[in-house]
């Protein structure tokens, strides 16, 4: 008996502690038949790259930060997601962006708001919570620290798609369409990241912030949890979404699922729609949503999926739970 029991304790010791990772491509603009297959299966196939990226710098033994920044780099170069290129036109026909860091230790974060050029939002936003006094810089003075710190700027045509220039076009006439990519990580020292970036809505107006870069909507780590949020900004921010998902579950002892399910009902009661990508403290992950779709993928000690619609709908799959 005590033998087994000393091989178990040993067994538990050189278990390693978790890692995982989650990711998002936006819950606005992923609903069934609006890509074709040659764009679905290229928008897996970037999502698989993002997870990828961020299991690398995990297994590594690498920051959970360095982890989400990784993840986020992939899905701004893809051009199927709304953030980085692929970003949305706003209603002056040009792309502004969001985009903001957070990682548990220490509550440190950083942000970019309405920003253009920067080819990588997500990299000024970690600029921004490394190299200066500050958590969230807009516009042009964000633009001028970001050129400072040596980070890369891109020509309009390097953002521009087809695609979102045809939502554009369409926007004039009808409601408004986004999309937002994030991930969220857990590394081996316990420690939790979030990054989200975005080009917003589709004919925005000039100057409007969504939730991505405002830290306690769009975007939330602390230890225990980590959020990034996707859907129309203005609903997470009037919720203050992503703190308060982590505040019920590390206060109230609600599960990822309840939480993240508890203020998309709030974000609902208030007329909007979206989803979360949440990490909790074993690794395990939730990604719910009220779309029709959410690109969204996950690796950890909960297995490993890539989807972008609800799960029923998903080619070659067996049917899950909606978040998974
Ligand atoms: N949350 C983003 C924003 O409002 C857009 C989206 O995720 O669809 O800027």
């Amino acid at each position: 008996m005590l033998k087994l029991l000393a091989i178990a304790a040993m067994f538990l010791s050189s278990a390693e502690p978790p890692i995982a990772i989650a990711v998002h491509g936006g819950a606005g603009s992923f609903a069934p038949g609006v890509l074709g297959p040659e764009e679905e299966a290229e928008a897996r196939a970037d999502l698989r790259r993002a997870l990828d990226a961020g299991w690398a710098v995990l297994a590594a033994g690498g920051s959970a930060l360095d982890a989400a920044v990784a993840a986020v780099v992939v899905l701004e170069d893809s051009p199927h997601f709304n953030a980085g290129r692929g970003a949305v036109y706003n209603a002056a026909g040009e792309h502004e962006l969001d985009a903001a860091v957070m990682e548990s230790e220490q509550a440190r974060a950083g942000a970019v708001a309405a920003v253009k050029g920067i080819r990588n939002p997500v990299l000024a936003a970690r600029a921004v919570m490394e190299q200066s006094r500050h958590v969230l810089l807009v516009g042009s003075g964000a633009e001028a620290f970001a050129r400072r710190q040596g980070i890369a700027f891109a020509d309009p045509e390097w953002f521009a798609t087809e695609r979102r220039r045809r939502a554009f076009e369409q926007a004039r006439e009808q409601a408004a369409s986004g999309g937002t990519v994030g991930a969220v990580a857990l590394d081996r020292h316990g420690r939790f990241a979030a990054a989200t970036s975005t080009g917003g809505m589709t004919y925005k107006l000039p100057g409007r912030v969504g939730d991505a870069p405002l830290i306690g909507a769009g975007t939330w780590a602390e230890p225990g949890c980590a959020v990034s949020a996707t859907g129309a900004g203005e609903y997470f921010i009037r919720t203050a979404a992503a703190r308060t998902l982590c505040l019920r579950m590390n206060w109230r002892g609600e599960s990822a699922e309840e939480a993240a399910r508890a203020l998309l009902a709030e974000v609902s009661a208030l007329g909007g729609e979206g989803g979360f990508i949440v990490l909790d403290r074993r690794g395990d992950a939730a990604l719910p949503f009220t779309t029709a779709g959410m690109a969204r993928g996950y690796r950890g000690p909960g297995g490993e999926f890539v989807r972008l619609f609800a799960d029923p709908l998903e080619e070659n799959g067996a049917p899950l739970h909606q978040s998974r």
